[in-house]
């Protein structure tokens, strides 16, 4: 097909002559192409294409913590619940009620905390809600934090978010934290791409609109 995907291929540095990128540096090999899109996370971009001069200097990280526990019964049959005025913010019904997952965004407090603590603290809250909690025995669980799961929407940040435009004429930016209009979710990161492709056909003379507009 006119598309192929290399995996475990991380881009080392974006190669640039003049206004242009000229290539993309693997570690074994340099790809070309007429037209590039960087869908790099924020963390990365930097590195790799330093001459881009991105003023990144207010993005922050925040985690998010997933939860999943394995009971010897059901605890519930919601198939999922909004937990309000907890830690747990999130729960969804993996596997009927005996398997749950719970998410924590911004689980920063979590981050600090040992994984026994972590699953201590989730199951005396899903106890306050589901109280066939207490009657089950926990068979397993595991915790996931993942400390780089967004950026942090903090005021002003929006003018650092770059447009999909750089100042290379055959670059163009995507990824969640570029100027997308929205904060760092899958949509986001979508309309990131939709706009990269937008800002993309313009420059190549054959403009076309991707976006689909926001729903009323
Ligand atoms: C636990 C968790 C739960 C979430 N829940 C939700 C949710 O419920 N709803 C929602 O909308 N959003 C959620 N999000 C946020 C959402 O996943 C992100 O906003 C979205 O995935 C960002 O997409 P992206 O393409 O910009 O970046 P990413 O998905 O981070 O993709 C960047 C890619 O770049 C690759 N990469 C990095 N360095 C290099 C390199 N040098 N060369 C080549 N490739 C490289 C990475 O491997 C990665 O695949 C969640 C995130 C996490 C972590």
């Amino acid at each position: 097909g006119l598309v192929s995907t290399r995996l475990r291929s991380p881009v080392e540095r974006i190669r640039f002559q003049g206004a242009e990128v000229s290539g993309v540096q693997l570690r074994d090999e340099l790809l070309h192409a007429d037209w590039y899109v960087s869908a790099l996370p924020f963390e990365r971009i930097g590195a790799v294409a330093p001459e881009l001069g991105l003023d990144l200097s207010a993005f922050r990280h925040s985690p998010i913590t997933t939860i999943h526990l394995w009971f010897d019964r059901p605890i519930t049959d919601l198939p999922h619940a909004a937990l309000l005025d907890r830690t747990i913010q999130w729960l969804f019904n993996k596997e009927g009620g005996r398997y749950v997952q719970l998410v924590v965004s911004a689980s920063n407090t979590l981050v600090e905390m040992s994984r026994n603590e972590v699953i201590a603290l989730a199951l005396a809250e899903l106890a306050g809600f589901l109280p066939e909690v207490r009657a089950a025995t926990l068979e397993k669980a595991h915790v996931i934090k993942e400390i780089r799961a967004t950026f942090v929407p903090v005021p002003g940040l929006e003018a650092q978010r770059p447009a999909a435009p750089t100042t290379f004429n055959n670059l163009f930016l995507a990824g969640d934290w570029t100027r997308s209009g929205w904060p760092a979710t899958m949509e986001g990161a979508v309309r990131s791409g939709y706009l990269a492709a937008e800002a993309l056909t313009a420059a190549a003379g054959h403009p076309r609109k991707f976006l689909l507009p926001d729903p009323r």
